[in-house]
This record gives C-alpha cells, sequence and structure tokens, in this order.
C-alpha cells in the first residue's frame, strides 16, 4: 500500500515537506495548519475530517 503524499498544500500550495506540520484526511489530501484551522479541520475538498500528518523519521546519520 503506497501512502504517497502531496508535497504542498491543496489549499494555498504552501510547500509541505516532511519535518513540515500538516494535516490530511482519509484520502490523503493535504493541507497545511492555516488552512485546516480556517477550515475547521475538515477537508475542503471531500468533507473528511483533517488529522495530523505522521512526521516521517528522520535517521542520525
Ligand atoms: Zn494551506
Ligand atoms: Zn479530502
Amino acid at each position: 500500500m503506497s501512502l504517497e503524499m502531496k508535497s504542498e498544500c491543496q489549499g494555498c500550495a504552501a510547500p509541505l515537506g516532511w519535518q513540515d506540520e500538516a494535516l490530511i484526511c482519509s484520502y490523503e489530501c493535504s493541507w497545511c495548519r492555516p488552512c485546516a484551522d480556517g477550515d475547521g479541520m475538515t477537508c475542503r475538498n471531500c468533507g473528511g475530517e483533517l488529522v495530523p500528518r505522521p512526521r516521517r523519521e528522520t535517521r542520525p546519520s
């Protein structure tokens, strides 16, 4: 199962790197925090609930 996420906010096109805070719905729409808050933590595309995206762990080099 692929978990490829969009790398930018669907609302304002802000870049969402793995280290940035981002929120996703169950259909993997991605939103930055200001957009998610502005929409009441609801996905503007599909109406789903937005949850914080887990950050990919970075391994110490
Ligand atoms: Zn945004
Ligand atoms: Zn959505």
